[in-house]
């Protein structure tokens, strides 16, 4: 039976972190924030930064909510942008996706400044991934090694599998593996056999967004399996991997809810906690 890596209680250790260095950057005059962009009235979209709003709330860094009409130009939005990039009171700028579809999302990221683009979503963040330079990785992927490192199981010489290849999650996820030194595959919807990569795998990343894809009999024995994969089914929220067939084949495995999801929100606030101190000289 596989080890549960439990991704509230590593958030948990996270949020305590954070908060003693939301005092640490205070005791050097900086009050670290984190301004949030949002375009239009989507339901889905305001409660997800509303509960982003709570984790700032909740280790004492301050946020500013921006919204502007679902009609609003373009223009108007890049120059808000521009205006934060430029605001040296802001140090992290997260731009709630997606955006309305008159707007061409790449041509606005273009406007973000990319040491203040805590979610990892412009090109420039991209390519330092690619390239191994610092830099910030989406925050899902960045979760996804966190709770993969909080095993103790080592990453360097594995055979990682990614299933996804998304730019949020799936290849970010695969480059931060190989930044690792794992052996990386990764697997998408045109994948002949996807069990045969996936029961090769000492480590298997689900982010897909196909409920239970992920059988049991598809996990080699003892592999760490984690699921960044969100689906509503009945009511009930679930992951990429059958979980009650994965867990009898896995040696650690990751649930949904309570993985990758609470450790994916403190990333964000770290990243704005490291943007803090970057533009301060503080890191
Ligand atoms: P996308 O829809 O952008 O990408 C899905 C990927 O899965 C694609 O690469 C697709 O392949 C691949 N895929 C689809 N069907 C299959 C299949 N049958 N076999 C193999 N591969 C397949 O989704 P995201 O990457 O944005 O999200 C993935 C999951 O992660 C979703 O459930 C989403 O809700 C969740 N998510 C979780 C977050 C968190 O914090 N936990 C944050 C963001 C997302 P192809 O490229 O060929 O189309």
């Amino acid at each position: 039976m596989a080890k549960l890596i439990d991704g509230k209680a590593i958030a948990a250790e996270m949020r305590e972190e954070c908060i003693a260095r939301v005092m640490k950057l205070k005791d050097a005059g900086v009050e670290p924030r984190l301004d949030v962009v949002i375009v239009g009235d989507d339901p889905a979209s305001h409660q997800y930064v509303n509960s982003r709003l709570k984790d700032c709330a909740e280790i004492g860094l301050a946020s500013f909510t921006h919204t502007l009409p679902a009609e609003a130009e373009q223009a108007e939005l890049i120059a808000l942008l521009e205006k934060l990039n430029a605001d040296s009171s802001v140090h992290g700028i997260l731009l709630q996706m997606p955006l309305p579809k008159h707007m061409d999302q790449e041509e606005v990221l273009a406007h973000l400044s990319p040491k203040k683009d805590v979610d990892g979503l412009t090109v420039a963040n991209a390519g330092a991934l690619y390239t191994g330079r610092e830099g910030f990785a989406p925050c899902t992927p960045s979760s996804v090694m966190k709770l993969i490192k909080s095993t103790g199981v080592p990453i360097k010489g594995k055979n990682a599998v990614v299933v996804g290849r998304s730019i949020v999650v799936g290849k970010p996820a695969a480059m931060l593996l190989l930044a690792e030194h794992a052996t990386v595959t990764i697997c998408h919807s045109r994948t002949a056999d996807l069990a045969e990569h996936t029961r090769n795998a000492d480590i298997l990343v689900a982010a897909v967004g196909v409920p239970g894809l992920i059988k049991g009999d598809m996990v080699k024995p003892g592999a760490v399996v984690v699921d960044a994969g969100i689906n509503r089914v009945d009511g009930k929220t679930v992951g990429d991997v059958e979980f009650d067939s994965a867990e009898k084949t896995a040696g650690w495995i990751s649930p949904v809810p309570g993985g990758v999801g609470p450790v994916t929100r403190k990333i964000l606030l770290e990243n704005t906690l490291k943007a803090a101190e970057k533009l301060n000289g503080l890191d």
